[in-house]
């Protein structure tokens, strides 16, 4: 048994601001074979939002970019496609919390369609912001994520969560947002999660680990109940700043190097898990 998939669940690949293609191409040669492509934001992409219609642009633009990548590099991309917490913050600058909630929220709704569609895998990065906002901002947000897990719920597609870290005051107000909307805990991705593992998987939800070596090999001693992701975001302006594309398949083939982590372990973190969440069957 050989390693057939090395899966990154988070990735951003920005060709404007980033190395683009050749950042995917480091993926694959490393030992990648499939990623989750999760769009960039509208500064990113130099669109000016001033209505949820104008997101459509970021969303065939990433589906684009995924379908260049395939065809460039024969690897499996699922593009995820959402509104950024950071996204709706600064909506809620430019035009305040209630006009800023109706553009986002249109915005899901744009998106879902490309789920709908089978043009993108999953809903994404959606949450709230990792970082003090005023009440109200932060009221919008939960009223955003609240709004984009119904919808995942109506689709059955799966939703990657950008949220501050995990805290219990976090998961209480999820379980509420889960028991509102009634979307299955397990459709839910806990993006750039920790190496505590079990506080995610308690409330049934699939964490997505942030692939250090040390994250992964603290994760493992729990188990295998968990995806693994770069969060690589393809922008020179800041270097080093994040890992690299290569880290998600360098730190996979390192700890099966070293016997931390057997192959069959690795193809239930690569394959099934991811199999199972999104609800559809890798190439
Ligand atoms: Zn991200």
């Amino acid at each position: 048994m050989k390693l057939e998939t090395i899966t990154d669940n988070h990735m951003h690949i920005d060709p404007a601001n980033g190395m683009g293609l050749e950042a995917a191409k480091r993926f694959k040669r490393a030992g990648g074979t499939c990623m989750f492509l999760v769009n960039k934001m509208s500064k990113d992409w130099g669109v000016t939002v001033t209505k949820a219609g104008d997101f459509t642009a970021i969303f065939e633009g990433t589906v684009e970019l995924g379908q260049m990548i395939a065809e460039e590099t024969g690897l499996a991309v699922f593009p995820v496609v959402g509104v950024h917490p950071a996204e709706l913050v600064y909506l809620c600058a430019r035009f305040g919390t209630v006009r800023a909630l109706e553009i986002s929220t249109g915005a899901v709704d744009i998106a879902s369609g490309f789920v709908e569609s089978g043009l993108a895998a999953a809903l994404g990065e959606i949450g709230r912001p990792h970082y003090p906002v005023e009440p109200d901002v932060f009221e919008a947000s939960n009223k955003l994520l609240e709004h984009a897990l119904c919808v995942a719920k109506d689709l059955g597609c799966a939703i990657q969560l950008h949220t501050e870290s995990a805290s219990e005051k976090l998961f209480d107000d999820l379980s509420k947002m889960v028991k509102n909307t009634g979307i299955k805990p397990d459709k839910i991705v806990k993006h750039f999660s920790g190496p505590d593992t079990a506080m995610v998987q308690k409330r049934g939800i699939m964490p997505s680990v942030l692939s250090s070596t040390e994250n992964i090999a603290a994760a493992l001693k729990h188990n295998t109940g968990f995806l693994m992701e770069s969060d690589y975001i393809d922008d020179n302006r800041r270097p080093g700043a994040v890992m690299g594309p290569k880290t998600v398949p360098r730190v996979t083939k390192k700890l099966v190097e070293t016997g931390v982590l057997s192959l069959e372990d690795a193809a239930r973190i690569h394959c099934d898990n991811i199999e199972k969440t999104y609800g559809f069957e890798l190439p």
